[in-house]
């Protein structure tokens, strides 16, 4: 099954994505992610654009996009999460491979700003926390596990979250216009909303 994460940021589309991938069992490719990770003579331009809450260009991000969904990895099916995230690059997945079903998480932008700006994580073991939502750490800005200081992305300040929430409401949402898609209200608990997913995934 090949599937398509659409959302502001902060609406739990990466949670979410996680999750499912774990509970149906195919990947979860996250494009932030694999932009992260970057290394080598590219990472220093990958990072001015992320720092800035900008697009990547589009022509970088389908030739790593492609390495990642033409592999082995990928063969049976994904869950795609920060892809695509304009019309274009909707149209050059559509050539890269068929999608079976999009979908649409959404929250208000109140909600996004107040998700976003609470959000830290562990550099060491990777868990997420969120200091104005859940989970909160049981130590302040310490991880539970690692008891290392949280630290948060360069691109989670207010300012950066306002600037990525306009590239969606203008680049992104117009792609769910042309792609029907399923519509999931992302300020439900986590639970619930993976319920949601899990029950349109089967209709
Ligand atoms: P995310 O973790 O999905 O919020 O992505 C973080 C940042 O990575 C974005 O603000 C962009 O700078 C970059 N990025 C992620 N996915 C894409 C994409 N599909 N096209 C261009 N840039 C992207």
């Amino acid at each position: 099954m090949k599937l398509v994460f659409i959302g502001p940021q902060g609406s739990g589309k990466g949670t979410q994505a996680k999750i499912i991938s774990e509970k149906i069992g195919f990947p979860h490719i996250s494009t932030g992610d694999l932009l992260r990770n970057i290394q080598g003579p590219l990472k220093k331009e990958v990072d001015n654009h992320m720092n800035q809450g900008t697009l990547v260009p589009d022509e970088l991000m389908l030739k790593i996009l492609k390495e990642t969904i033409n592999s082995p990895y990928c063969e049976a099916g994904f869950i795609l999460d920060g892809f695509p995230r304009n019309i274009e690059q909707a149209k050059e997945l559509e050539k890269i491979t068929p999608i079976d079903k999009f979908i649409e998480i959404s929250i208000s932008d109140e909600e996004a700003i107040k998700r976003i700006s609470g959000r830290r994580n562990c550099k060491q073991c990777g868990k997420i926390y969120n200091i104005n939502t859940s989970p909160k750490p049981q130590e302040e800005n310490k991880c539970d596990d690692c008891k290392i200081e949280l630290t948060q992305r360069s691109d989670d300040t207010e300012e950066a979250v306002k600037k990525r929430l306009n590239v969606y409401h203008n680049d992104t949402e117009p792609i769910l216009k042309e792609y029907p898609s399923i519509k999931i209200n992302g300020e439900q608990d986590i639970k619930q909303v993976t319920q949601d997913i899990l029950e349109k995934l089967v209709e």
